[in-house]
């Protein structure tokens, strides 16, 4: 990287000379901008479908970097617009790069007690006061793209073909991605020949990177379950049929669908995360309702949980007395579910030779693969018909991050109120990285 010829993007071209400047020191340059630029976004997360500002301030900055920008890209399901934001550079012949990154937070309290941190609160759909927090790291995701596209701009003699930046949103409710597709994405900006993106994690040190190859992320299938009874009084349980006691044996009994029926060489998992039933300590409810999470990698896993569901609930149903017409009613929630994350094995050898070579390679491990989810890998297409690679960037503070494992600990992670990303060097090693992925992917 020490031989870098940058060019300024046309915007500066006549204000600026053209400078000789490696990489690292560009984003030395750039890096108390983004750090700022970071926080303030930082401090204003948007729930998922929400991403409006998010989305405009990307937009922004990327129009500013000299990509030409359109927003509001992605019909939901039900009609609605989303936020999606697509910025384009073409530089000559060469590849068509897809680098994503997402832009929704999560209804979370931040519990940081960070100078920046969120103080955000909003209504989530169900219209219950929910605070709101980027405990996901999506914030350093946002930014980073930002300080790649300038990092791309200015660099322009290093590669050749056409960046394709992708704001998109609603990640978090796995619909962001099918939104964008539905709306024409590949059709209205080109169908990508590789798609790329990172995400931060608690489980390595900022400044190093890690990558997998093959499988990477397990699939998610929501499932709603309700058990319905009959409801009475509390007094008096001989008249009814109660849906609290079958929801207590319906919820360890699920569990043994992944310790008993499914092979324990092909990881799943099963999580209820939200269960809701009653009002009053002496009324018996009619129904409780249950929203599951479901993890795995195949289709053969996949369908042995449902099944399992489905034969758990009914079983539960049958061994109460409960009559025909009150069965319990389990849905498959198909908005917010996604097939596994597939890392093309061809292109993350690509990838982690970048990375090796932007940041040597002490600072880049090899990760297994991991139960949580995401919706990238809907940009490859069924079939895995475009590669795409999704790699980790480290975020957490090395003397903490050392500490902690000293001590067997882990640090609060993505999807906690305490999941912390120490600013700086993630953003600096991110932009990095992804630039350096991306000069190395983008060539004739
Ligand atoms: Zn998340
Ligand atoms: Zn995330």
């Amino acid at each position: 990287m020490r031989d870098f010829a940058w060019v300024w993007p046309l915007t500066c071209l006549l204000a600026a000379p053209a400078l000789a400047q490696d990489l690292d020191r560009f984003v030395d340059g750039e890096l108390s901008g983004l750090v700022g630029t970071y926080k303030g976004i930082h401090a204003h997360p948007e729930l998922s479908h929400q991403e409006e500002k998010t989305a405009s301030l990307l937009a922004s900055e990327l129009r500013k970097a000299g990509f030409t920008v359109t927003e509001r890209i992605g019909k939901y399901s039900d009609g609605t617009q989303a936020y999606g934001v697509v910025a384009i550079l073409e530089n000559g012949h060469g590849p068509r790069l897809l680098i994503r990154t997402d832009l929704d937070a999560l209804p979370i309290v931040e519990e940081t007690g960070l100078s920046y941190a969120s103080h955000v609160k909003t209504k989530n759909p169900a219209g219950q006061e929910v605070g709101v927090m980027h405990a996901c790291g999506h914030d350093v995701h946002v930014t980073t793209m930002i300080g790649t596209a300038r990092a791309l701009a200015a660099s322009r003699l290093k590669w050749h073909g056409t960046v394709m930046l992708v704001g998109q949103p609603s990640e978090e409710t796995v619909d962001g991605a099918k939104a964008m597709l539905a709306d024409h994405l590949y059709e209205r900006f080109g169908t990508p020949d590789l798609a790329i993106a990172l995400h931060d994690t608690n489980s390595r040190a900022a400044g190093t990177v890690a990558i997998t190859s093959g499988p990477a992320l397990a699939g998610v299938t929501s499932v709603d379950v309700t058990l319905r009874g009959i409801g009475g009084h509390g007094a008096q349980p001989q008249n009814s049929k109660d849906p609290i006691v079958m929801a207590g044996e319906f919820i360890v009994e699920l569990q043994t669908i992944v310790s008993r029926q499914e092979n324990p060489r092909d990881p799943a998992v099963v999580s209820i995360g939200d269960i809701h039933g009653g009002a009053k300590r002496n009324v018996i409810p009619y129904e409780v309702k249950m929203e599951l999470t479901t993890r795995a990698f195949g289709d053969k896993a996949s369908h042995i949980i449902l099944d399992g569901i489905r034969r758990t609930a009914q079983g539960v149903a049958l061994s109460a007395g409960v009559p025909e017409d009150r069965q319990p009613i389990v849905t498959v929630v198909e908005n917010e579910s996604v097939p596994a994350t597939y890392n093309d094995p061809a292109l993350s050898g690509r990838v982690k030779a970048a990375l090796i070579g932007a940041l040597g390679t002490q600072n880049v491990f090899d990760e297994d693969p991991i139960m949580a989810s995401e919706d990238f890998g809907l940009f490859g297409l069924p079939g895995h018909k475009i590669p795409t690679v999704m790699f980790w960037l480290g975020a957490m503070d090395p003397k903490k991050f050392a500490d902690a494992e000293a001590a067997g600990m882990i640090l609060p992670g993505p999807h906690t109120s305490r999941f912390e990303p120490l600013p700086e060097p993630t953003l600096r090693t991110g932009v990095i990285a992804m630039t350096s992925v991306a000069t190395a992917l983008l060539q004739p």
